[in-house]
């Protein structure tokens, strides 16, 4: 009933727009969380057609089911959030990068790596606290994984960081921390393929921060940053649009056939908008299954929640600041109730 449009064209060129942007950095497709609620191996694909070499899978089941669909050797995948009881023969075969912080992440790949060897991306915290070595352990992971490397147990492909992309004083030192850990292992023997570090804000806003490869999420999808800019200043476009049938006319006012169990929040309830006909009316309440928004409609029609703005509708981003959100949050919530649908 309810549907997310999704405009893979759109997708396709808000990729090819930012790997202008960054070049010569590299753009990995950042495709975690269902490729934020977009759907995997649709905009996997999508992002292979634009000529995106470089996948960012968050875990290695993600990773395994972007190989198993389609993303072959050409293209690498990096998985960075890694369990404890994480299963690394099937990542190291099936040739999926991993993201480490430890030397216990380091020992149990090695130990598990077969035939062929594994393809590492050591990350260093520059601050934010989210994972990486500290600057304290940082030259111990690498001297060990230089000894790997040599032993050809590991291949050492990247080093990383993630920073908060909040504020430009803060993001500078951890550039500058960065920088010093590369140096740090660089003077142990290390050599990378790749150094990278920034989103997708930091990505478009300074040259500083792109080093080799740059991991794009939101930017792709044409989700904006939470701090007012909207996608179209940046040339991107709204990838997804959300729709809705009326499914009843009350009086004035029409129920639509999407609710809680899609994702929505009730947040929405006096505060967003909803497109009918090219017009806007307020949803007035919302349960399990339905909302109710204060605007006439026939059953039958398609009312438009949230798109590229295009149609009278709001877009996620007025969506995301009417609710005290974010962008990547409301599509990221949307569940498998509503309908995905693909347009080349
Ligand atoms: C999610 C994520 C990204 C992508 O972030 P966006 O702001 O959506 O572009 C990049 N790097 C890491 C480590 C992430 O977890």
């Amino acid at each position: 009933m309810s549907e997310a449009r999704i405009d893979l064209a759109a997708y396709r060129r808000n990729l090819a727009t930012i790997a202008t942007r960054v070049a010569p950095a590299s753009v990995m497709a950042v495709v975690k969380a269902d490729a934020y609620g977009h759907g995997l191996l649709p905009m996997a694909r999508a992002a292979l057609e634009a000529g995106i070499r470089w996948f960012g899978s968050l875990d290695i089941a993600t990773g395994l089911a972007l190989r198993a669909g389609g993303v072959g050797d050409e293209s690498s995948i990096l998985a960075w959030l890694l369990g404890p009881d994480e299963d690394y023969a099937a990542a190291v075969d099936a040739q999926i990068d991993l993201g480490i912080s430890t030397i216990a992440q380091l020992e149990s790949i090695a130990a598990a790596a077969r035939d062929s060897s594994a393809r590492l991306h050591l990350k260093i915290d520059t601050g934010l606290h989210r994972n990486g070595s500290s600057a304290a352990d940082w030259p111990r992971l690498v001297s060990r994984a230089v000894e790997l490397s040599t032993a050809g147990r590991v291949e050492l492909v990247g080093v990383f960081t993630h920073i908060a992309e909040a504020s430009f004083d803060e993001d500078s030192a951890a550039i500058e921390r960065f920088h010093e850990a590369i140096a740090v292992a660089e003077s142990l023997g290390a050599a990378f393929e790749v150094r990278h570090l920034a989103a997708s804000a930091a990505s478009f806003a300074r040259g500083d921060a792109r080093f080799d490869l740059v991991r794009i999420g939101a930017f792709g999808y044409g989700i904006a940053p939470g701090d007012g800019v909207g996608p179209a200043e940046l040339g991107l476009t709204p990838v997804m649009t959300l729709t809705a049938p009326v499914v009843e006319s009350i009086d004035e006012s029409s129920v639509l056939g999407i609710g809680l169990a899609d994702g929505i929040s009730s947040a929405v309830v006096g505060a967003v908008s909803v497109a009918l006909d090219g017009r806007r009316y307020k949803v007035i309440s919302i349960d399990a299954g339905t909302m109710t928004v204060a605007g006439p409609g026939r059953r039958g029609d398609n009312a438009v929640l949230f798109g590229a703005g295009l149609r009278g509708e709001q877009t996620l981003q007025e969506w995301a600041d009417a609710t005290g959100t974010i962008g990547e949050e409301i599509v990221t919530r949307l569940s498998a109730r509503v309908t995905r649908t693909y347009e080349a």
